[in-house]
């Protein structure tokens, strides 16, 4: 235990938990404490645990193919399946795959293949990419570049000057608003700011705009309806690519397939895919892009013998087989249309929080929300650090339920779509006597 250098965690108080089990949307400690698993691991584990179908396909995969890489045209047919699957489902043109193993790989991955196309198409200083403040995007170091988090950059030297990331604002009316500025106004200021940095960086420096359609990890911020209309419309004009970063949002979680339909992203060119791919039963990930980017880049690795990029573990035969597996479960049991319902009937009774003394905010779509804690109730002024919210974690955690708090106070919750009712019930039961608890901790 003393040996484990943990991701995400503060050294000096590193107050470990052994889960030792999961079943359903529970999972159990090393004590047999059962809690709630309000997050889905983190924001992946769509089917739940002990899922015995994708147990069964796993096994089996491994005793028929344990591995086989896809360097150089080698192939199988769960990964051909796969791929075939996702590109009809995606709302990306003539879709192409590219296999990896996280979300932040598959990040790096598009940052490359963007610089791949633009050269192919003879515009090679088109290679920077607008991230926005915020955001979350991995954190590798080309991922935790665009990322927009603080704890992500700091004492690492980030972001990396040499990719190019450009900042533009965070769609988040609650906190970013001026006094007085109604949502419309709101939207037309943070779009034109987003005109101005294109037209003052150059829009053919410029190659891409990455976004979460709704955010995760910087607090489940929904932007107000409409922002993606019209920075769809700035995106067009430039010639900028929309590139949709689906790791969290996609596959039923906002109560649609894909984040974008949510919030009306037609088209994007490209998307970020991983997490609920595989629900988390072995690490996988997609980059996908438009066909046509796609065949620009054929003639540029004929040119240098190969497309020199690719992991060990792309179109891992086992990850395949049961990314695959989760697929056919999303269709056949009709999870994304429950994960609609339930979802539904998640954001009213989480609203029913806005009226507790430490809510500022309620937000979310679907099966993904959020709520902020803060100091002043009335002006909405935040608790100056992450104390608060973690201790509403924690006592979360006491009363047998995971969340996460995100971004400073907010506390996040994420459940598994096969939740039913009851369940949600159950959450909101815990973080209601959660709160209470942390209304005791602040007064
Ligand atoms: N992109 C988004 C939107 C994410 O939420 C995450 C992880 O939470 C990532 C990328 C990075 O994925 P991973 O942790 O698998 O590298």
């Amino acid at each position: 235990m003393n040996s484990i250098i943990y991701p995400t965690t503060n050294f000096k108080h590193t107050a470990t938990l052994i889960i030792e089990r999961g079943d359903g949307a529970y999972v159990y400690d090393s004590n047999g404490k059962q809690y709630l698993e309000a997050l889905a691991g983190l924001w992946c584990t769509s089917l739940g645990y002990n899922n015995h179908e994708l147990i069964e396909t796993a096994s089996e995969q491994m005793s028929k193919l344990s591995f086989s890489h896809m360097f150089g045209g080698k192939t199988h047919q769960v990964g051909i399946d796969l791929a075939e699957k996702l590109s009809a489902m995606v709302p990306v043109e003539n879709a192409k795959i590219f296999f990896g193993n996280s979300g932040s790989d598959a990040n790096d991955t598009h940052i490359k293949m963007l610089r791949y196309y633009f050269n192919a198409i003879g515009k090679p200083q088109k290679y920077k990419i607008i991230a926005r403040e915020r955001s979350y995007h991995g954190v590798t170091v080309a991922s935790a570049s665009l990322t927009g988090l603080k704890p992500n950059h700091t004492h690492f030297n980030l972001p990396f000057d040499a990719l190019g990331v450009l900042r533009t604002d965070a769609p988040h009316y609650y906190r970013n608003a001026l006094p007085n500025e109604s949502e419309a106004q709101f939207i037309d200021r943070i779009v034109n700011n987003l005109e101005q940095l294109i037209l003052l960086e150059g829009a053919d420096t410029i190659a891409a705009f990455i976004v979460e359609p709704i955010t995760g990890a910087s607090g489940v911020i929904v932007p107000p309806e409409g922002y993606y209309q019209k920075v769809q419309a700035v995106l067009q004009k430039y010639d900028i690519l929309l590139w949709a970063d689906e790791v969290i949002t996609a596959f039923g979680r906002t109560g649609n397939d894909f984040g974008c339909k949510t919030v009306g992203i037609e088209k994007p060119a490209m998307m970020t895919l991983a997490k609920q791919l595989s629900s988390a039963y072995m690490p996988i990930s997609a980059s996908v892009i438009r066909g046509d980017m796609y065949d620009a880049m054929v003639e540029q690795s004929a040119q240098v013998g190969v497309f020199g990029h690719g992991y060990t573990y792309s179109g891992h035969p086992v990850s395949c087989a049961v990314a695959l597996k989760t697929l056919e479960i999303y269709q056949r049991e009709n999870i994304f249309d429950h994960a609609a319902k339930i979802g539904a009937y998640m954001q009213k009774r989480l609203h029913e929080f806005i009226h507790h003394p430490l809510v500022g905010e309620v937000r979310g779509k679907g099966m993904i929300g959020a709520i902020e804690l803060v100091a002043n109730k009335k002006t909405g002024q935040a608790f100056p650090d992450g104390t608060v919210g973690n201790f509403a974690m924690q006592a979360c955690q006491n009363n047998g339920m995971i969340c996460r708090a995100v971004a400073g106070s907010s506390l996040a919750f994420c459940p598994p779509l096969i939740v039913n009712k009851s369940q949600i019930d159950e959450m909101i039961e815990k973080t209601a006597k959660s709160l209470d608890q942390t209304l005791d901790f602040v007064v």
